[in-house]
């Protein structure tokens, strides 16, 4: 690789230890891809993104820059089919052929029509040049089943994604990846409207409804031992039965792992995916919260109130990047004294884009790592408050 390319820094600080986790989360401003260290140089990838200047997904750009090889990831997730999420992916699948790819069992009736489309005939897929990705990965999930393999499957809610015993693992600790959603009311719904599809004779053309990518994105969690790291995708709140609440309902009835003590914040801080109940039922109290912002045009995520609502929920949130026109990039002395007094180290590699990175030895704390831009969250705030101090 370029020593230009951003990260080329990074090999200097080194790859975890064996027994160490890991949690990388990039995000350059449009894109979220979160890398998983799960101990003994084994790792887990959840969606895929692209930066300026570097070449291919960040995630094997990352393991690249340690002299990682692509064969150490076991497992790929890919939430849903928004650009945001899915750049890169199918590269990201290709590069690493004895991964298991997970990809949402509900489809949305676009993504249902594109498959069953290209599948039949080969054919240039229809309704615009969006989701290419996702025809590519299962252009590749075809070809392993052709194969005979079966390192591919479709999330839906229980379902396990990955599982390593403790006993292969330096740290001890088992490892077990959940899918949180679709539900299976969301699925159903899904189910039901493909009737949509149909032409139906005497009968008023309907619009084609469906669920939104958002909506049936795969949100997880993933436990080591005692630690629990809940990963929110996309997923809004929708209605009742749907979204967070099927989430919630169902892990009333039976608990997904412990509270967590790390939650990638879903939707990007969006007003649309905060639910106050899932701080309360599913996260440690004060638990790191980690979230790439978004931007596309006027559009911008988090906005001010998303931010205040997290970070009174928690002191220890981060995002990835901050936006172009935020604040600049001196901090108030509490600000300071805060990051030193949390051991919270700032990174600077000249990168043009920036992402968080949590290490924990086992018995020690989460280490965080900021690599600039990466921020505080409460940094991003466009009018002054209280520092998070
Ligand atoms: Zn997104």
């Amino acid at each position: 690789m370029s020593s230009t390319t951003p990260f080329s820094e990074l090999a200097k600080l080194g790859p975890p230890a064996a027994d160490e986790i890991e949690v990388c989360l990039f995000g350059p401003s449009f894109g979220e891809s979160a890398l998983i260290h799960i101990g003994d140089g084994r790792w887990l990838v959840v969606d895929s993104c692209a930066y300026a200047g570097v070449d291919g997904p960040i995630a094997l750009h990352y393991l690249d820059q340690h002299g990682i090889d692509a064969s150490a990831i076991e497992t790929v997730l890919i939430t849903h089919w928004h650009d945001d999420h899915c750049r890169g992916a199918s590269k990201l699948v290709a590069s690493t052929p004895r991964a298991k790819v997970w990809i949402a069992q509900t489809l949305t009736n676009t993504e249902l029509l594109r498959f069953a489309f290209r599948m039949n005939t080969n054919k240039t897929a229809i309704a615009g040049s969006k989701l290419t990705e996702f025809i590519q990965i299962m252009k590749e999930i075809a070809e392993r089943k052709k194969r005979g393999e079966t390192t591919f499957g479709f999330a839906i809610q229980n379902h396990p994604l990955h599982y390593v015993n403790g006993s292969q693992l330096a740290h001890g600790a088992s490892v077990k990846f959940t899918a949180l959603s679709p539900s299976h009311g969301d699925h159903l719904d899904f189910l039901e409207r493909i009737g949509d599809l149909f032409p139906r004779t005497k009968l008023p053309k309907r619009a084609l409804g469906g669920p939104s990518p958002n909506e049936i994105s795969v949100a997880s969690i993933l436990e080591i031992g005692p630690e629990s790291i809940l990963l929110g995708a996309d997923l809004e709140n929708t209605k009742a039965g749907s979204g967070w609440d099927a989430v919630l309902k169902a892990n009333r009835s039976n608990r997904f792992g412990s509270p967590a003590k790390i939650y990638k914040i879903p939707h990007h801080g969006s007003l649309t995916a905060h639910n106050t109940s899932v701080w309360s039922d599913m996260l440690a109290s004060d638990p790191f919260a980690i979230l790439t912002p978004w931007r596309k045009g006027r559009g911008r995520l988090p906005n001010d109130e998303g931010i205040k609502k997290i970070t009174k929920l928690s002191k220890q949130s981060f995002s990835t990047s901050r936006h172009p026109d935020g604040r600049p990039k001196t901090r108030s002395p509490a600000v300071q004294s805060y990051l030193r007094s949390n051991n919270i180290q700032l990174r600077n590699l000249k990168a043009p884009a920036g992402f968080v990175r949590m290490r924990k030895k086992p018995g020690a704390d989460w280490n965080v790592e900021l690599f600039e831009p990466a921020c505080h969250l409460a940094s991003m705030l466009r009018r002054r408050t209280r520092s998070p101090a």
